[in-house]
């Protein structure tokens, strides 16, 4: 057996980020940036006003206050979305809307709550600072600034301020596309079962939580047990996806083809490996990889909750790294557990799955059911895996790593 990280770092190795191209807005949520942006307008882009108020000159209500205000003279009005076309000259003001234009001759805003109209004039019932309430030209963003750095994950705020910019399309790495392929002579999608035959529970999982993942899931359906029909299906789906996850026959029975088939694939095509791992953790001891012409294939183990557990820990690093991340690994947080978890001396790391709340300041996590590898409905119930060394296990009051899901 070889360690988490140790197969971590076999796969990330063999993965590069995908070949950045341009990306409209519409289509960059959750994309990396694969280039700087710089600035090439201001933002905003003229002096405007935080404030509904009256638009004057500061030094006109030196001195103003409730029992003494200032009396100015309202010679125009300005909305948002207006350009200003009068001045405000000394013992002047202008009405003047949230967002729009600070007019010329004004350097200060005075909040319309802090003042009493009279029709033609105004009463400030404040002394105003220079500045006051006005918004600079450029004060969010200078021309030539740079905006976000290359390897910026965009948020939906980022594409708000590449809106701002007029930015319509951006340089970066592509959302990779990934196919999922279940195998096995006993599944069916659904309907009635034959004997001996079980629902394809993978596929579907698989799929949503690439979806949920800002990947592109594309479906390759349920391959039988046939070096024949896995070859197509899986040449097939390297030929038009960035990555692959198989499902099921990586093990040790007579018809775990896939490693065969992968092997074979890796042999023939230039810019391909393959490895069969047996990982010291618990679900998910077995996988089998390979990158044919580049595409790297995880061959996830067959049992449910194995196959989701081995995509967290070894497939999705590698998508995030394709995808331009570099943070690949998310870091566990901490919490108490809630009840014990017993000792294992079988060498490998176990990763139980828990339900993690929040309570009182911190973390706490309780198993969630059933911990075999083919119970799935404790996988659903689950929102973390909690991380058990080897060991004497865990005292309930006591500290554990959990990843959360
Ligand atoms: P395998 O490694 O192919 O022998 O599969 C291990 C176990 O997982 C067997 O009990 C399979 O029936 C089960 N299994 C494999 N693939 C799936 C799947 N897509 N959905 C549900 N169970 C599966
Ligand atoms: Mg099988």
């Amino acid at each position: 057996m070889i360690s988490l990280d140790d197969a971590r770092q076999h796969i990330l190795a063999a993965v590069a980020p995908l070949e950045p191209r341009s990306v409209a807005l519409a289509d960059a949520r959750g994309l990396v940036l694969a280039r700087d942006v710089v600035a090439a307008e201001m933002v905003p882009p003229f002096a405007n006003t935080a404030m509904d108020g009256y638009a004057v000159r500061a030094a006109d209500t030196a001195g103003a206050s409730d029992d003494a205000p200032a009396t100015l003279q309202v010679v125009g009005e300005l909305a948002a979305g207006v350009a200003p076309s009068v001045a405000v000259g000394p013992g002047e003001a202008i009405r003047i809307m949230t967002g729009a234009p600070v007019p010329a001759g004004a350097d200060a805003v005075v909040m319309v709550e802090r003042t009493r109209s009279s029709g033609a004039s105004v009463d400030i019932l404040q002394a105003a600072q220079s500045g006051d309430h006005v918004r600079p030209a450029g004060g969010d963003l200078e021309v030539g600034q740079r905006v976000f750095d290359a390897g910026t994950v965009l948020t939906p705020a980022h594409l708000g301020v590449l809106a701002s910019l007029d930015v319509g399309a951006v340089q970066c790495h592509p959302r990779p596309r990934v196919g999922v392929c279940s195998t096995g002579d006993e599944l069916v999608a659904h309907g009635p079962l034959a004997p001996g035959m079980i629902r394809d529970s993978n596929r579907p999982m698989l799929l949503a939580v690439l979806q949920e993942s800002g990947y592109e899931p594309v479906d390759y359906g349920i391959a039988r047990d046939d070096e024949a029909v896995l070859t197509e299906t899986i040449t097939r789906a390297v030929d038009e996806c960035d990555a692959l996850l198989t499902s099921g026959a990586v093990s040790m029975g007579d018809y775990d083809f896939v490693k065969v088939v992968l092997e074979r694939l890796a042999g023939q095509r230039a810019a391909s490996t393959y490895a069969w791992m047996q990982i010291a953790i618990k679900p998910a001891k077995p996988l089998a990889f390979a990158t044919i012409g580049g595409v790297p294939v995880f061959g996830l183990p067959g049992n449910p909750v194995s196959s989701r557990v081995s995509f967290e820990l070894l497939a999705r690093p590698a998508l995030r790294r394709l995808s331009g991340r570099a943070d690949v690994v998310d870091p566990p947080v901490r919490a108490i557990a809630r009840s014990p978890f017993r000792r294992r001396t079988d060498g490998r790391v176990h990763f139980d799955r828990v339900v993690v709340s929040y309570e009182d300041g911190g973390y706490v996590c309780e198993r969630a059911g059933f911990q075999a590898s083919n119970v799935l409905s404790g996988m659903a119930a689950a929102t973390g895996l909690a991380i058990l060394p080897d060991g004497d296990g865990v005292p309930a009051g006591a500290a554990v790593d959990v990843l959360l899901l």
